[in-house]
């Protein structure tokens, strides 16, 4: 299984990173995990435009979903014709909140480019992966999720504050890729993001292989975020790099 980082900034687009989106590819098959603002031009350096074969969201918020208008256009109008529909998985709500970010809402729902695919929380398999998702600790209805194939696995966060469910599901995973938006204070806002000491909080809760902090708020200092998870749990921890790849 190979992780490609196409964006990793919190909350709005960094000066090096759009929003959360990662492309996850095992035996050909490749799902994008979130679609953050911005992500579609970072797809295009890694894969052609339309060879992506699903799409899976993990929550509404807009950095984590708002490039799939641009991508509905990049699909319906493409020279070549409108390829298959493409599965999008996500929390109920998805269609609508996609379809609401146009000036006037399509009257066919998009429904011709994407598959909207409105989940809850539980086990699925999509192409040769297979997903299990938790709820984790945000204001709106984000999935966590871990993604299992070729006897690998990689944890997501999505955004969460603290998290049982999350040490729970990342269990013992490979690749532990979690949010961390700013560093640790009192004053931090409960139930909404983890700080880099929460995040390898729970990475050695979970036990994780390795660590992959993401979604550093651009006003946050990202060398601070990765200190502090670093003293938190003992295994590698690396901040996500905007363009990069690993083998999970
Ligand atoms: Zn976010
Ligand atoms: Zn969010």
């Amino acid at each position: 299984m190979d992780l490609t980082v196409l964006g990793c900034a919190g909350t709005f687009p960094g000066p090096s990173s759009p929003c959360s989106s990662y492309l996850v590819e095992h035996d050909g098959f490749r799902l994008v995990v979130d679609m953050g603002a911005g992500s579609l031009g970072a797809l295009q350096r890694h894969v052609d435009l339309l060879d992506v074969d699903a799409v899976y969201v993990s929550h509404l918020h807009a950095d984590h979903c708002i490039d799939l208008v641009a991508y509905s256009y990049a699909r319906r109008y493409h020279p070549a014709g409108v390829p298959p529909v493409l599965p999008v998985y996500g929390p109920a709500g998805t269609r609508d909140r996609i379809c609401n970010s146009f000036e006037t809402p399509p009257r066919d729902g998009l429904l011709d480019v994407f598959d909207f695919r409105e989940v809850g929380v539980g086990s699925r398999t999509i192409g040769p992966f297979q997903v299990d998702t938790v709820r984790s600790n945000h204001p709106v209805e984000c999935h966590a999720m871990r993604l299992t194939a070729g006897g690998r696995s990689l944890t997501y966060s999505g955004d969460t504050g603290e998290c049982p469910d999350l040490v729970e599901l990342a269990r013992g995973t490979d690749l532990f890729l979690c949010e961390a938006s700013w560093t640790h204070s009192p004053d931090n806002p409960p139930g909404v993001h983890l700080s880099g000491r929460e995040a390898g909080e729970h990475a050695a809760q979970a036990g994780v292989g390795r660590l992959v902090v993401t979604h550093v708020v651009a006003w946050a200092d990202p060398d601070a975020v990765v200190a502090e998870a670093r003293a938190a749990f003992d295994g590698p921890v690396e901040q996500a790099r905007c363009g990069t790849t690993t083998a999970v």
